[in-house]
């Protein structure tokens, strides 16, 4: 079976930097905020090119600390998008602010800057803008709206580590970046963790108080903040394998190409190519499908798996339903939600496993 991730597939010497790096910690005796942590919060402010990186309990938390670092809460609106994981809008919520959902661009699956626009209203305090699927796009007109707008932009990168618009990496082009390490992201932890990145020290120095309850000198709390905090054993497993994310995005692309050169049918959509050779990571290599099920169905006979990113809008989830949204409507969104389907696109593929994919795809008749 083609999985969607295969994490027992990887390579031996990964287990063993990794078991060698859990060592470190034990032997160190020090478990959380850290050593490990510094360093691999240095490394991916480095990454991204900001100059500073605040490690967080997870995506979600990064995104709801950010927010609340800015400020940002209770009578403020805060504009992101339907298509999304419903962490970027519970975190929204979370902080007290409302949020108003936008609709997508059907080619992308990426917030649509005519819904925004349609969005904003005297409330409007900023932008989650979702770099869903590992693309980025449009940078400088996200940018440009936000500026005209007085919004903040606040880039949710949960699926875009290290995606590049313009030799700049996601996460630096808004005022604060949220990035999640869960497992199965393009870079993962062995368990839950995240990082907010900033050029901003204030706002690094606010999100480091309020990861660790608002205490700002130990046993001192100027505010109420909430305990989310990334594990030391997590960061040493973080730096193990950063190492090997531009080799891991790498194969991720080759995948993706080979599937965008290869993958005809009729009845199968390609997403839009990437603006850019380096502004799509491929965390997930999604395609629509008139009869999305019975692609499913199909793929699974043939030996592949494949998940739905995401079946559901956030704006019909049931504790959702009364959300503010595009007076036009969201129906881009829910006719995406209704044919999208990911294929396996992870750097343990082999070309044989690409290769049954996309046979397998070409082989798909509408029943
Ligand atoms: C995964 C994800 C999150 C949440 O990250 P967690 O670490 O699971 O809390 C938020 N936004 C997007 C777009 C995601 O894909």
């Amino acid at each position: 079976m083609v999985l969607m991730n295969d994490f027992r597939a990887e390579p031996a010497s990964l287990r063993h930097a990794m078991l060698e790096a859990v060592a470190r910690v034990l032997d160190s005796g020090w478990y959380v905020l850290g050593q490990e942590l510094q360093r691999f919060e240095q490394e991916w402010a480095t990454q991204c090119g900001t100059s500073h990186a605040i490690g967080v309990g997870n995506g979600m938390d990064a995104v709801e600390i950010a927010l609340r670092a800015l400020d940002i809460g209770p009578g403020d609106e805060v504009i992101t998008t339907s298509m999304t994981a419903f962490a970027t809008v519970l975190a929204i919520i979370r902080s007290g602010a409302t949020p108003i959902l936008a609709d997508i661009d059907p080619t992308t699956g990426l917030l649509s800057i005519d819904s925004m626009r349609r969005c904003i209203s005297t409330r409007t305090k900023a932008v989650v803008l979702v770099h869903l699927y590992g693309q980025i796009r449009a940078m400088d007109e996200w940018q440009r709206i936000c500026d005209r707008h007085g919004l903040m932009l606040i880039e949710d990168c949960a699926q875009a580590h290290l995606s590049e618009w313009d030799g700049r990496k996601a996460g630096s082009f808004g005022i604060m970046g949220a990035y999640s390490f869960y497992p199965t992201k393009n870079l993962g932890a062995v368990g839950d963790a995240g990082m907010i990145v900033t050029n901003i020290a204030q706002l690094a120095e606010k999100a480091s108080r309020l990861r660790n309850y608002g205490q700002s000198v130990r046993y001192l709390h100027s505010e109420l903040g909430l305990n989310s905090r990334l594990d030391e054993v997590h960061a040493a497993i973080l730096s193990v394998r950063l190492k090997l994310l531009p080799a891991y995005t790498a194969r991720r692309r080759t995948i993706a190409q080979a599937y965008m050169n290869r993958i005809h049918n009729g009845a199968v959509k390609l997403l839009a190519s990437p603006q850019e050779p380096n502004s799509h990571v491929y965390h997930l290599f999604v395609v629509t499908c008139v009869d999305r099920d019975a692609l499913g169905a199909h793929l699974w006979s043939h030996g592949v798996q494949t998940f739905i990113h995401y079946p559901v809008p956030v704006h019909l989830q049931e504790p959702c339903v009364n959300l503010m949204h595009d007076p036009y409507g969201l129906r881009m969104s829910e006719q995406h939600a209704a044919s999208c389907i990911s294929l396996p696109c992870h750097p343990q593929m082999d070309d044989g496993e690409v290769e049954t994919v996309i046979e397998a795809v070409n082989s798909f008749r509408v029943g």
